[in-house]
């Protein structure tokens, strides 16, 4: 509690929208609940509270004491733990309409994940913070660079006796309140005083300056991507209109009936694994209460992936030189994995114990009922978006109007999550940096669980996959066809489906000629960025509406994607929310989650380098890098 009074707490958050936390250190949490204890008990609090913790020492476990039938918040904290994977986890808590506890649990060296927080933080607490060797050259590293992360009026409580602590934060710009206010347990108060505040870097947080009333985005298209957009937004308070040219949601590549979702292993752990181990055990965390409460079908209880290049001694050294404890992912030799599966696999692989497989639709509907329970969210089916015009008058809300030029909505905020369909949106937006982006046709197939057709306990992927769907179907698939556009369902590409689903151990081989009688299928299109990750984030401004360099200026740096100019400002602007490929719903939450953050200036749930490979600026950014590499 001492830390809380020294950054005087509950005051500062009083009536305030948000408020924003950083301790470095977590121990087993008590700082933390002390925190939503009182936040909890103060009728004035701040509607949400993020709380980001750094921390490489954390219990596996937290004890669980379950001595009432109203779980203590130790208790929820413990329930709610994550399996301790490197990089940021997100926790929320006490969630309502304007009320939402947020723990954003940085797993990893202060001194490597505090660099890499996107955040503004309004008090940091610092008097757990490990002792480290002092730098000789004065420099005292992540410590004297938080003034990138202070927010106006921002405090910071530290431990008098930590010279380290106090010099880092001098350097950062923090000044001593009063020392004879230094508090009893021997802690030291510092505010934040800079002599010179840098403006926001055009890709970096901004706050958003509006009032509650005018926070309204306007979201085109309600695949997953949509939907997770309207999710995250609405969580954090803003109204959405979520718009699709069909009559419901989830009618496009995210119709189908069933898909994968999982981690990913990879030898050098670089950004695309990093960013898709992020994405799978975000939705793993969110979808797991929604599938125990059956709101739609689906299982989160492990996902095996075939490896027939790895043996289990280098699959051990690999998951332990890259820090992922067993409870995430464990190597299966051949039967094992036979075993864990139900079905004759051919080979070993990795079990992802926070993978499995879900209904997209269902998974869909399920995220925009949620956002209702936040925030005004409403969807204007049946209507295709032809045009996008800032509007002539006011503070720029943007207009979206249909084929005859008729308006559809307007708002301070877009958010394009229109699949392919967004290269046609950008193209009625001059003023943004075009995005490639491919259209891959995929087809799935479908089967009865008759006789000679086995049903694997857990999803299995190797070449192609297959998963047992709820009611008896067991679904396999998919095809890849760049820039095919054929709506058909073809006997060749259900062929092609069949064969893989034997080749993993579900089927006999069959007769190509002669396809099963009860075989259904489906068609849907794939949105591909050229790096395969998405696009999340606010769209980059094209060259010729870029700032240009006056005479006697620098020419102002393009060299990485938070400098890039956007076509945003503090009233709103435009983002895009696409190219999940192949992986959409393992995508879905945290994207979501990424965007919202984006739009509203709230802590970013990854790191700046995941935040940065996934920012649609890095498009800009590569071209000019290539540019300088050939000219
Ligand atoms: C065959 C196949 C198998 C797949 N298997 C998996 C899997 O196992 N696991 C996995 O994670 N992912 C899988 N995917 C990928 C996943 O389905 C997609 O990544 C995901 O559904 C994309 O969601 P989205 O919201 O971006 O796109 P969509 O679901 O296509 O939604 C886009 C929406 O925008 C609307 N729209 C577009 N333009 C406009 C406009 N101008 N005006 C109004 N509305 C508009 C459309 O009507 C549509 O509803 C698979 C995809 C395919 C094709």
């Amino acid at each position: 509690m001492a830390a809380l009074a020294g950054a005087a707490l509950p005051a500062r958050w009083a009536h305030r929208d948000s408020f924003v936390i950083l301790e470095a250190g977590f121990g087993q949490g008590q700082c933390f609940l002390d925190t939503w204890a009182a936040w909890q008990a103060d009728p004035n609090r701040c509607q949400r509270l993020f709380y980001i913790a750094v921390a490489a020492q954390l219990p596996r476990q937290l004890p669980l004491i379950k001595d009432s039938e109203k779980p203590s918040l130790a208790d929820r904290l413990a329930q709610n733990w994550p399996v301790l994977t490197p990089g940021m986890h997100t926790l929320v808590f006490d969630e309502g309409p304007a009320s939402q506890v947020t723990l954003l649990l940085g797993v990893g060296e202060a001194a490597d994940l505090v660099p890499q927080l996107v955040a503004r933080v309004d008090a940091f607490l610092l008097e757990n913070v490990p002792p480290a060797p002092l730098v000789p050259n004065g420099d005292e590293g992540w410590l004297s660079r938080l003034a990138r992360l202070a927010a106006p009026g921002c405090t910071a409580v530290a431990r008098s006796e930590a010279a380290q602590v106090i010099a880092g934060l001098r350097q950062s710009g923090f000044r001593a309140e009063d020392t004879h206010a230094r508090s009893a347990t021997g802690s030291l108060t510092f505010r934040f005083a800079p002599h010179h505040t840098p403006p926001p870097l055009p890709g970096g947080l901004w706050p958003a300056v509006i009032g509650p009333t005018q926070r309204h985005a306007m979201v085109i298209g309600a695949g997953l991507a949509g939907c997770a957009a309207a999710w995250a937004l609405a969580r954090q308070g803003w109204r959405v209109t979520l718009i699709d040219e069909h009559a419901a949601p989830a009618q496009g590549a995210s119709g189908n009936p069933g898909g994968l979702f999982h981690s990913i292993v990879h030898g050098e752990d670089g950004l695309h694994a990093r960013a898709h181990r992020a994405a799978a055990m975000r939705t793993a965390a969110v979808t797991s209460p929604m599938l125990a409460q059956g709101r739609f079908e689906g299982a989160c209880q492990g996902l095996l992936r075939l490896d027939t290049q790895t043996d289990a001694a280098q699959a051990e050294s690999l998951a332990h030189r890259l820090g992922l404890p067993l409870e995430h992912v464990q190597w299966l030799d051949q039967a094992p994995a036979r075993a864990s599966a139900h079905i004759p696999v051919p080979s070993g692989g990795w079990l992802f114990h926070q993978g499995g497989w879900l209904d997209p639709a269902g998974y869909a509907q399920a995220l925009l009922a949620d956002a209702r329970a936040h925030a005004n969210v409403v969807f204007l089916a049946g209507q295709t978006v032809h045009q996008l015009q800032a509007a002539p008058h006011g503070q720029k809300p943007w207009q979206a109007l249909d084929t005859q030029g008729k308006l559809i909505a307007e708002a301070r905020v877009i958010v394009l999550a229109s699949a392919v369909d967004t290269l046609n949106l950008l193209k009625a937006l001059p003023q943004a940096a075009p995005l490639p982006l491919s259209l891959v046709r995929g087809q799935i197939s479908s089967l009865p669980l008759q006789e000679g057709i086995l049903a694997p306990a857990i999803p299995v992927a190797g070449a192609g996959y297959v998963l047992p769907l709820h009611g008896g179907r067991l679904l396999f698939g998919a095809t890849s066809d760049l820039d095919d556009l054929d709506p058909g369902l073809r006997a060749a590409d259900h062929a092609h489906n069949l064969e893989q689903a034997a080749q993993l151990g579900c089927l006999p081989m069959l007769d190509k000629n002669a396809l099963p009688k009860y075989l259904q299928g489906r068609v849907a299109w794939r949105a591909v960025t050229p790096d395969r990750l998405p696009y999340v984030g606010a769209l980059p401004l094209n060259p010729a509406d870029r700032p240009q360099a006056t005479a006697g200026q620098k020419a102002p740096r393009l060299d990485q994607p938070r400098l890039i100019p956007r076509l945003r400002d503090e009233h709103g602007g435009v983002y895009v929310i696409t190219g999940f490929g192949s992986r959409g719903i393992t995508w879905t939450a945290l994207a979501g989650e990424l965007l919202a953050s984006w739009v509203t200036g709230s802590p970013c749930p990854v790191e700046a380098a995941l935040r940065d490979a996934l920012d649609p600026a890095r498009i800009v950014t590569r071209a000019k890098a290539k540019a300088q590499t050939s000219g």
